[in-house]
């Protein structure tokens, strides 16, 4: 299938590409507006197939959409595209706003009008996977986990946006038939995120022996997926989810952002020992807690695992070991990350 992935100049979206292209016979074209988010870096091995093809393109010009479905006929798309960060989302929204519902509307309006020109046999193969998050569901106390039909209680701009948008996704398969898929994970972590988010953004002061910050007393619990895991995930829902419902993925692997804080200095402190830095774990500060910062993140993966056979490889333990060690080998890349400011990391996403 030719499939177009929105967003797959990002973290996630690399990862799926690269993933598309090594691994299954699909075609990428690659829709990306390339905002700070985008590394194409983390595409070069993918761009050297004839089954990859990049397209500069904002999810918001209608007419672009237009010309690029129309251009490349594509049998499926992928939509990944989104401002992510939950702590801009706080400082400032209308970029949320604008990409993530208003940009969401304007992609499935151009599919619906490009669907409803397919053929039938066409129009049968063909697919809308929305790409969310397991934060619209809000937060949880001590106990619980997220599923399938839990209710929409998103707390943050970000999480009301993608809220928004999923129920955008949803109404568009209801009123006019778009086939959509929908698919919610909890926070991922791996290679080629970008150091504003909580685990590279840790490794990167710890390597440096700078501090580290950590959001109210550390206790804020995340359930963590490895990115690669929630690669193969959405290409088994694409392929063989049922049409109009939704999907939770996640790896069961649940820690408070101080612990994975501290995972993370001692992992770094057996692979990267540095005499001046001594332990790391000595380098960790609480600073104010963010606003509106949600308790608990949990998901319940059951019906990935029972409906569409998923499991994910990767443990919390080993997935941290292949990131910090890509850090590691990555020098240029951490080098061109640091910076001065002591800005909390987003223990959120
Ligand atoms: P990211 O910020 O790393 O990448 C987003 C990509 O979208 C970037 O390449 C950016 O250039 C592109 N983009 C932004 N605005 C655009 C626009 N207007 N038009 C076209 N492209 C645009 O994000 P990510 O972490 O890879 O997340 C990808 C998707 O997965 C998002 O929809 C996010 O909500 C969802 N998600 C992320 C996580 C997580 O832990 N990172 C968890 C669950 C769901």
């Amino acid at each position: 299938m030719k499939i177009l992935v929105t967003g797959g100049a990002g973290f996630i979206g690399s990862a799926l590409i690269r993933y598309l292209i090594a691994d299954t016979n699909h075609s990428v074209i690659n829709l990306d507006s390339l905002s700070y988010a985008a590394n194409l870096e983390a595409l070069e091995s993918a761009s050297q197939s004839c089954r990859y093809t990049f397209e500069h393109t904002d999810i918001r010009d209608s007419d672009a959409l237009g010309r690029v479905l129309g251009a490349h006929q594509p049998d499926g798309i992928i939509h990944l595209a989104a401002e992510s960060h939950v702590d801009r989302s706080i400082a400032h929204p209308d970029d949320f706003i604008t990409t993530n519902i208003f940009g969401t509307f304007t992609l499935l309006e151009a599919v619906r009008a490009y669907y409803e020109h397919l053929t039938y046999s066409r129009r049968q193969a063909f697919r809308f996977l929305h790409v969310s998050t397991d934060e619209v569901y809000g937060a949880l106390g001590d106990t619980g986990s997220f599923s399938e039909d839990s209710a929409y209680a998103p707390n943050s701009p970000y999480a009301a946006s993608k809220a928004s948008a999923d129920h955008l996704a949803r109404a568009w398969h209801r009123t006019y038939g778009l086939p959509v898929v929908l698919s919610h994970s909890s926070n991922n972590y791996g290679p080629w995120q970008f150091p504003e988010k909580l685990i590279p953004l840790t490794a990167i002061k710890a390597l440096h022996g700078k501090p580290i910050a950590i959001y109210g007393n550390g206790s804020n619990v995340r359930d963590w997926l490895y990115v690669e895991d929630h690669a193969r995930a959405l290409v088994r829902v694409f392929e063989e989810g049922r049409i109009g419902e939704r999907y939770n993925i996640g790896a069961h692997e649940e820690s408070t952002n101080l612990n994975l804080a501290r995972r993370v200095c001692r992992i770094l402190d057996e692979l990267a020992p540095d005499p001046d830095i001594g332990s790391r774990e000595q380098l960790i500060r609480f600073v104010e807690d963010r606003k509106g910062h949600d308790h608990r993140y949990a998901i319940n993966a059951v019906k990935m695992q029972n409906e569409l056979a998923w499991r994910p490889q990767e443990t919390l333990d080993s997935g941290l070991r292949r990131t910090l060690l890509w850090i590691l080998d990555n020098p240029a890349w951490v080098e061109a990350h640091l910076t001065d400011d002591e800005q909390p990391p987003s223990p959120l996403n």
